[in-house]
């Protein structure tokens, strides 16, 4: 799954490129910079690749969403919907923006489900976030007729999921913007950083100025550059967007290792009693970063997960259990735990997160055990894996 393990020549002269120039900014230097804008270059690469009309490429995924909710105009007290299996980061950009992080249900998919966003929608509704989790897709067609329906924004976290697509449309291109990391576990890696993409020019550019101070980046001098928004610092460096380039270039390969080596493990657990598959909308725009499936029940989840860690079995993840990834262990947002004062907490329509139930998400979380992907993987390790986990859904 992780960029990382391809990490080779091709990242080292993208670096070396910029360590020859000298110019680790992204803005200005054109004398020195030799021609080498890697940022900017990445940033074509990315829209190209996914079909969308701009991108801008910043220090994180976190701050991707951050910059999101900002150039889409959700602060204060706006309600936003979002699932509660994702990385914790999603709702942390949420409350950084002032604004209410509302939960909703998910589905077999392990993402939002769009028929129970219906029910937690307020008119302080204003945006819906489905996190396209472990690689593969949210129901988000129905999202996005739905959010259409109600005048919503639509934001995307693809950051597990680049590469993959619901219909031929690559993810994080349905929504308003979408979001990406590219951090160092990612698909692809630049060590840090993250993108923002979208169709709206007028988004683009609102994203653009406020991840850089409120720069206009009109005229030729960066020191008389219009400032028409406030913003903040969320660039990246020339160094890590370097990485990320070499990287980007190799995201058809990594896509198709990972599904050759998902789709054999898969093939020979297909059929084995008591596991039943996640449901994948589009099984052919899977990123396959992870092969995830559902036990009858959560003690015999926990007992599988763990014969397959006795079996060393690495990369299974129980994620009811995980301290990052799913509400049930989030006591600091439960008790609003924070070195920053969040406004959320102070507006009556926030829950009390500590009381939250969400009995589907809980009870198909309890069964749910996810593997990871690996690229490096010979045929024969992946058959000897193959075996350990039918071994293991034996005892
Ligand atoms: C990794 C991740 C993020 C945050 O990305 P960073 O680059 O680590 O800040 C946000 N959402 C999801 C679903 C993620 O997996």
């Amino acid at each position: 799954m992780p960029g990382f393990e391809l990490f080779g020549e091709e990242e080292r002269q993208e670096v070396q490129d910029v360590l020859d120039s000298g110019v680790l900014f992204r803005y200005g230097f054109d004398q020195a910079r030799k021609g080498h804008f890697k940022a900017l270059s990445f940033e074509k690469e990315l829209a190209k690749c996914l079909g969308a009309g701009y991108s801008h490429l910043c220090s994180s995924g976190t701050a991707a969403l951050s910059i999101a909710l900002a150039a889409a105009g959700v602060g204060a007290g706006d309600e936003v919907i979002v699932p509660p299996f994702t990385f914790i980061a999603t709702v942390e950009a949420v409350l950084s923006a002032g604004a209410v992080p509302i939960f909703s249900e998910i589905d077999e998919t392990l993402c939002l489900d769009p028929g129970a966003i219906k029910q937690v929608v307020t008119p302080r509704t204003k945006a819906v976030l489905p996190v396209h989790m472990c690689g593969a897709m949210a129901r988000i067609d129905r999202i996005k007729t739905f959010c259409e329906e109600q005048g919503l924004v639509l934001i995307e976290d693809t950051c597990q999921a680049i590469g993959g697509s619901f219909n031929g449309k690559a993810l994080g291109t349905f929504g308003d913007v979408g979001c990406f990391s590219f951090d160092y576990v990612k698909t692809i890696t630049c060590g840090e950083g993250g993108a923002i993409v979208t169709d709206s020019r007028d988004l683009y550019e609102r994203a653009h100025a406020y991840a850089d101070h409120g720069h206009d980046h009109v005229g030729e001098d960066r020191g008389l550059e219009g400032h028409p928004i406030l913003g903040l610092n969320f660039r990246i460096s020339e160094l890590n967007a370097a990485v990320g380039l070499a990287q980007l270039k190799k995201l058809d390969a990594i896509l198709a290792l990972q599904r050759k080596n998902k789709r054999m493990i898969k093939d020979r657990l297909t059929g084995v009693p008591e596991i039943s598959f996640r449901h994948i909308p589009d099984e052919a725009g899977d990123s396959a970063t992870f092969l995830s499936f559902f036990l009858p029940e959560e003690a015999r989840a926990r007992e599988v997960a763990g014969h397959l860690a006795g079996a060393g079995v690495d990369g299974c993840f129980y994620w009811y259990d995980n301290n990052w990834h799913y509400i049930r262990q989030w006591a600091h947002l439960k008790k609003w735990s924070s070195a920053a004062m969040l406004p959320a907490q102070q507006f009556e329509n926030c829950p009390d997160y500590s009381k939250i139930a969400l009995p589907r998400s809980d009870d198909i979380m309890g069964r749910t055990l996810s593997m990871l992907i690996k690229l490096t993987w010979t045929e024969k390790e992946v058959e000897e894996r193959i075996q350990k986990i039918i071994d293991a859904l034996k005892e």
